[in-house]
């Protein structure tokens, strides 16, 4: 999402942290329901329809639905689409690079997390894609040290996807989540080391790698939401709410069998 709306921002502490991780695997197993339920001929609002349920099932509040008017518990966003696509009557196909975006809210505490998958057998290039896209989450994850500045985490994802002929989108950035989906400090896919904020103990952080096969301009369709490639070339996304810890990085967002969901 875009990180338009600045709210306060203060570090959060353990008993805090523990809230998150409670909002987090329930969207962990969320996405892990919606991810093994990407095939051939379900449409993007069945996929919507899945996380609604599985959300408030969990006594979850479904935090998309009426942020800035979004109308769904989820984003769908498929091959050229990058993120905040929103569910509806389109099918999916088999070789469909699916990329999908959720955020819920338990207790007050947020969480937001996402992942790409293929629709049945992967189409040229897709696999690839969501595989270097999810390794670059991995290595921003490994950046977010304390004593690490912000500009650390951007340089290693956006290092990787470039020594791998992919680039990263500029136009959306990972930030700040605690009681707002939203807070500072904003977190790009590409920066400087040593540059932006001091990251520290306390820090909750969703760091979003959004990965491009060709160039990184992007721009938003007539329905105000869906953000497409200029090109047309392939997309791919993949988000974790991260809790920095004296002893490093903690994803609170962890899915259950992650191999089972993301193949
Ligand atoms: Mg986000
Ligand atoms: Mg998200």
């Amino acid at each position: 999402m875009m990180a338009e709306r600045v709210e306060s921002f203060r570090l959060k502490r353990p008993d805090e942290i523990e809230k998150m991780r409670a909002a987090g695997r329930i969207l962990g197993a969320c996405l892990a329901h919606v991810a093994a339920a990407v095939r051939p001929g379900i449409t993007t609002l069945d996929l919507d329809r899945e996380a609604d349920t599985f959300i408030r099932d969990h006594g979850c509040i479904p935090g998309f639905i009426g942020y800035n008017n979004f109308p769904n518990a989820l984003c769908v966003s498929v091959d050229d689409e990058v993120v905040h696509g929103i569910p509806g009557k389109r099918v999916l196909r088999d070789g469909n690079l699916v990329s999908l975006d959720c955020g819920l809210i338990l207790d007050g505490w947020w969480a937001d997390s996402g992942l790409s998958v293929p629709c049945g057998e992967p189409a040229d290039g897709v696999r690839r894609l969501i595989d270097v896209t999810r390794t670059a989450l991995d290595h921003g994850i490994a950046a977010a040290q304390p004593g690490h500045h912000i500009g650390d985490i951007g340089h290693a994802v956006q290092t990787y996807v470039e020594s791998e002929g992919y680039s990263v989108v500029r136009q959306y950035v990972g930030h700040g989540i605690g009681r707002n989906m939203h807070e500072p400090p904003q977190v790009p896919n590409y920066g400087r080391p040593g540059s932006g904020n001091l990251i520290k103990p306390g820090y909750v952080l969703a760091i979003e790698p959004m990965v491009n096969a060709g160039d990184p301009e992007v721009h938003v369709l007539e329905d105000g939401w869906t953000v497409v490639t200029d090109d047309g070339r392939l997309s791919s996304y993949a988000e974790h709410t991260v809790a920095i810890t004296e002893d490093g990085p903690q994803v609170l967002t962890l899915r259950p069998e992650p191999a089972v969901a993301e193949r």
